[in-house]
């Protein structure tokens, strides 16, 4: 008798982006439907703020008259309800059927809204899903709001939301899996089939993802079509089964890494590596600003204008994927060889801001402010930590975010005596202290590493195993019993509950 190893696994959500080549007539039906989808959210959107208009009435009126309620008291006491998705489940379908009899008749229809604009052909043509999605969109956009104004959504404030308009907003839509006829499936590697829609082209192929389905590791649970620039995408977001997340032992040697992000270089690393900056901003600039130039000449609305409009999107689109590149391979290259990776938590909205303060209050050195923050934009530091999180978690490297006010990088990393002082432009860290002489950055990183290490000393063995910084030996285990032994029977496969692997060190 064999016995079958039990491989660990454990499900992950993620989505799969393929750039599709739509056939002209393809692209034009594809606008139609992110257009399907905008109204929807618009109609959502407008539905809603009538009833919190009518709220706010009837809580103004309660607090006058003989019998006036606090203003407290009407907030509480009135209530009007928001319409969610599920109230224009019987609209969308009755005005659905209308269209499509009408349309069958060869009728005029009337308008999504009743001013007298002509109807929309697009409105039963378009899968339903697509429209739902208009409508999710608008709920999440309301209650986004709602809990940011109540003050319990964490991060920077959520406008009031407003309507979706064309050629501003991004056109995309999103149609979900139904389990019970799923229609969204790869026709071929080459061919995407997205129900009543029909088939479209992959610009390359996705013989990678259908390797996946066909092993049953994936399985599609919606697609989001969207158009970035020149190009339309399908980002495909499905369930994949991974194996559990284990370091490797090359990993837990490597121990934890410092890694301060910075616009100098994109990254220092606590090892003394640089990581140079791309500046893919100056790269285009010339070509930007001659783009520019002629676009301020031109006739606004014009044949020339469109164009110029399109061809300034198309470089910040190619800009943006060069950008994401970058910080893709950054992270791929920290995530694969270490264990634990330190980074600062930087608060990219605050230190971007403009310096430009107020009339009364005219802030100084604005033009270099400015500079500083096209700079930092330009090395996209949320980016690349977003995209280290979830990173970090598919392969079990451990995440340490180091807290905001941390003096990381005014600090000695030898013998940890602060500085009072260190402006920007001095490259070069040096100890009056101890004689240290260093890379800013990387004396930085260093002291990143040193918090990450402290950061991650409680946590218990199992997870924390070789990352020690400097030290090249793996913690001993007391042997476990194993449920499911290997061929080796060293009990050392098993299923290990995943930690989370994003630890805050305040
Ligand atoms: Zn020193």
């Amino acid at each position: 008798m064999t016995i079958q190893a039990v491989p660990a696994t454990t499900v992950i959500r993620r989505a799969y982006r393929l750039t599709l080549d739509p056939t002209p007539r393809q692209a034009q039906m594809l606008s139609h439907w992110a257009g399907a989808a905008r109204a929807m959210y618009n109609h959502s959107i407008s539905a809603k703020q009538e009833s919190h208009k009518r709220w706010l009435q009837e809580v103004a009126f309660a607090t006058y008259g003989p019998v006036a309620l606090t203003e407290e008291q009407a907030r509480k006491t009135i209530r009007i309800p928001i319409p969610s998705t599920p109230d224009f489940n019987a609209w969308l379908t009755g005005t659905r059927n209308f269209h499509r009899e009408a349309a069958g008749k060869g009728l005029p229809v009337p308008g999504l809204r009743d001013d007298g604009r002509e109807h929309e052909p697009w409105l039963h043509a378009v899968n339903r899903s697509a429209l739902v999605g208009g409508l999710r969109n608008a709920d999440r956009a309301w209650n986004n709001w709602m809990a940011s104004f109540k003050g319990i959504r964490a991060g920077r404030r959520v406008g009031y939301p407003r309507f979706k308009k064309r050629g501003v907003a991004r056109d995309s839509f999103t149609i979900t899996h139904d389990r019970k006829s799923p229609g969204i499936r790869l026709a071929t590697t080459r061919r995407l089939r997205i129900p009543t829609f029909g088939e479209i082209r992959f610009h390359d192929h996705a013989k990678h993802l259908q390797r996946k389905i066909r092993r049953g590791t994936v399985e599609i649970t919606s697609v989001t079509v969207s158009r970035h620039g020149h190009r339309w995408y399908a980002s495909l977001a499905v369930e994949e089964t991974i194996p559990v997340p284990r370091l490797s032992k090359r990993k837990r040697t490597a121990g934890i890494i410092g890694v301060d992000l910075g616009v100098h270089t994109l990254a220092a690393l606590s090892n003394g590596d640089l990581i140079a900056n791309p500046k893919i901003k100056a790269s285009h600039a010339r070509k930007l600003a001659r783009l520019q130039k002629r676009l301020a000449r031109s006739q606004k609305g014009s044949r020339t204008w469109k164009q110029l409009v399109h061809k300034i999107g198309r470089l910040a689109h190619l800009e943006a994927r060069q950008r994401e590149g970058y910080a893709h391979d950054l992270a791929n290259r920290l995530v694969k060889t270490w264990a634990g990776i330190g980074i600062e938590d930087l608060n990219v909205a605050g230190m971007t801001r403009s310096a430009r303060g107020t009339i009364e209050k005219p802030g100084r050195n604005v033009h270099a402010k400015a500079g500083l923050n096209r700079s930092i934009l330009d090395v996209a530091p949320a980016q690349i930590r977003r995209i280290l999180e979830y990173k970090t978690a598919w392969s079990g490297t451990c995440l340490v975010v180091i807290g905001r006010f941390e003096p990381t990088s005014k600090k000695c990393s030898a013998c940890g005596v602060e500085k009072d002082k260190l402006p920007r432009k001095e490259r070069i860290f040096h100890c009056d202290a101890c004689g240290l002489t260093l890379d800013r950055d990387i004396n930085a990183a260093i002291n990143i590493a040193a918090l990450a290490d402290v950061a991650t000393a409680e946590l218990p063995v199992s997870i924390r195993r070789g990352i020690v910084h400097g030290r090249h030996e793996t913690p001993v285990e007391p042997p476990r019993a194993n449920p499911f032994p290997t061929r080796a029977g060293n009990g050392r496969r098993r299923n290990v509950d995943r930690p989370a692997r994003v630890i805050f060190a305040q």
